[in-house]
């Protein structure tokens, strides 16, 4: 039996591991296709100290991250192969946890932190319905429909949009699933005190140890394939994989699937169309399209497949695109203005948000180094915009047309850093990366618009990543990967241990009771 992975981000490397681990397979009956030139999807790592690090993402995680969990514990950490990839996290976590003592300013610089976060009686009237709304009630709605206009100026929805990501066009359905989700992190919001994040950047935190630890019991990694097609054999009320076609280096390939074996399928990607830019260019537009044209040609014709075009396509960009940035920097300015800021040494403060900025940038200062080998003196801080469309408050431009000198000018003039601005950008190269899909997985939907991990009647076809449906979990997460690769194999093979379920705050007494003291 062979297994073909189409995808070599988190989802695809888990599920490989998952084969081994609960499926008995040999490595070396497995296959990652993955159309970009390196392992890890979303979450990569480019630049260098002298030309300014890239990190596109952000390192939001919690305690509750089973699969994934379970899966780390078995992934020898890279620094200390003695432990796991699991214990280097949350031994990183127990010695360095979050205090943000300043999560949100105002456009004086005064910190805006009130009880109940500035939610009226009303608004917490309406988070409680929300929560307890079946999701069946709650299709294609948008959370601006379930709240009033002035619930969008809390400082709990600036938390919540800054951690987690919905805008207030985005799903109800899925806003329901992050309050039931995440509801242990509400009281402490503000201080980020039980959101966790990885020792290093997410590729060499654990991208770089699952590929170590794949590649020696003999996975193939074909890096630069893109699969184009996959062929089923027709046969009434069920769907089997007989081919895969894929592209590389030029040359294309009809692999013959034989019913035994697997094939899972990535559907899209966050990181769809991503584009970097410099300090001085703008990052130039991409579409991506290559991410979903596999799951646009699946769903072609066939009702259980999905429909891709609710999460992508250009129409979509307000509400899906975000602009991320890096900054190296060589200087001390920045990281002493906003020690004395925040009152939060680097790496301890978690996020500030300048709330009155019109791209709501948000930044976070990591804790140092952020990247193995990131020479001693060279200093990392990253950032993003959720509102990349909107022209700037000092630079009169869309955020997603600035330059990485751009950007850093307008959070160092919000910040009102004016007198060390000239050093700081003296000393720092900021660069840009727009993300024109990020949130795509918080586009508004419908129960049906995500194919479940095995569509009905597939006999030997998986699905994985954030555009599979899964009930209760929350998609903006390495976690929804990971269960989707895990759920996929569990259902095909029936072999080893079912996913535990997915953690849900509502059922928790200790997390309720906390939410309640909070909101009430
Ligand atoms: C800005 C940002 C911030 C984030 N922050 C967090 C966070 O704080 N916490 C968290 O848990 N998660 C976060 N995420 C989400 C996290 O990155 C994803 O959950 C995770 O990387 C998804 O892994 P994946 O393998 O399912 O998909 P991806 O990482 O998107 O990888 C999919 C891969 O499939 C490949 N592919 C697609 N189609 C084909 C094809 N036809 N042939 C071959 N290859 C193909 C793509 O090239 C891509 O490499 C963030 C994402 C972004 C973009």
């Amino acid at each position: 039996m062979k297994a073909h992975i189409v995808g070599g981000g988190f989802g695809g490397l888990a599920a490989a591991a998952y084969l081994i681990l609960n499926a008995g397979l040999s490595g070396q009956d497995i296959a990652i296709y993955e159309a970009g030139e390196r392992l890890g999807g979303a979450f990569s790592l480019a630049g260098s100290a002298a030309a300014g690090y890239i990190l596109p993402t952000g390192s939001v995680f919690d305690a509750e991250f089973r699969c994934t969990f379970n899966l780390l514990a078995t992934i020898p950490s890279t620094g200390d192969p003695a432990i796991s990839v699991k214990d280097e996290f949350f031994a990183f976590n127990a010695r360095d946890p979050f205090r943000d003592r300043v999560h949100i300013l105002d456009r004086n610089g005064n910190v805006v932190h009130s009880p109940h976060f500035g939610l009226s009686v009303r608004d917490r009237l309406d988070l409680v319905r929300l929560a307890l709304t079946p999701e069946a009630m709650l299709d294609r709605r948008r959370i601006e429909e379930c709240f009033q206009p002035d619930f969008f100026t809390t400082e709990f929805w600036l938390l919540w949009t800054t951690i987690m990501g919905p805008l207030p066009q985005s799903s109800a359905m899925e806003m329901r699933r992050y309050m039931n989700r995440f509801l242990p992190l509400l009281p402490d919001l503000s201080t980020m005190s039980h959101v966790l994040r990885t020792p290093l950047d997410q590729y060499q935190a654990l991208i770089v140890p699952l590929a170590a630890w794949l590649r020696p019991r003999g996975v193939t990694f074909l890096t630069g394939a893109f699969v184009r097609d996959i062929g089923f054999t027709a046969t009434p009320g069920r769907i089997t994989v007989d081919r895969l076609d894929y592209e590389h280096r030029g040359e294309t390939t009809s692999l013959t699937v034989a019913p035994e074996d697997i094939v899972l399928v990535t559907l899209g990607s966050q990181a769809a169309g991503l584009s970097v830019g410099s300090m001085t260019e703008a990052p130039a537009p991409r579409q991506g399209g290559q991410d979903w044209t596999l799951w646009r040609r699946l769903a072609q014709g066939r009702s259980d497949f999905g429909n891709p075009g609710v999460f992508f396509g250009v129409v979509h960009l307000p509400n899906t695109q975000w602009v991320t940035f890096t900054v190296t920097t060589t200087g001390s300015e920045f990281f002493d203005r906003m020690t004395a800021l925040t009152g939060s040494a680097p790496g301890s403060g978690g996020l500030v948000t300048l709330k009155d900025s019109s791209w709501l940038l948000t930044v976070t200062i990591f804790h140092q180094p952020e990247v193995a080998g990131q020479p001693p003196g060279t200093r990392l801080w990253w950032g993003f915009l959720l509102y990349p469309g909107r022209t700037g408050d000092f630079i009169r431009k869309s955020g997603n047309a600035c330059t990485g000198a751009e950007i850093l000018e307008e959070v160092l003039r919000h910040l009102r850093f004016d007198q060390q601005l000239d050093a700081i950008m003296a000393s720092s190269i900021c660069i840009p990366c727009n993300l024109p899909y990020v949130n795509s997985v918080w586009m508004p939907r419908t129960r049906a618009d995500r194919p479940r991990p095995v569509p009905a009647g597939a006999t030997n076809l998986g699905l994985l990543g954030q555009f599979a449906e899964l009930p209760r979990e929350v998609a903006f997460t390495i976690e929804y990967s990971a269960r989707t690769a895990w759920e996929a194999i569990h259902r095909l093979l029936k072999r080893g241990p079912a996913p535990p379920p997915v953690y849900q705050g509502q059922y928790d007494p200790s997390a309720l009771l906390a939410a309640l003291k909070t909101l009430v």
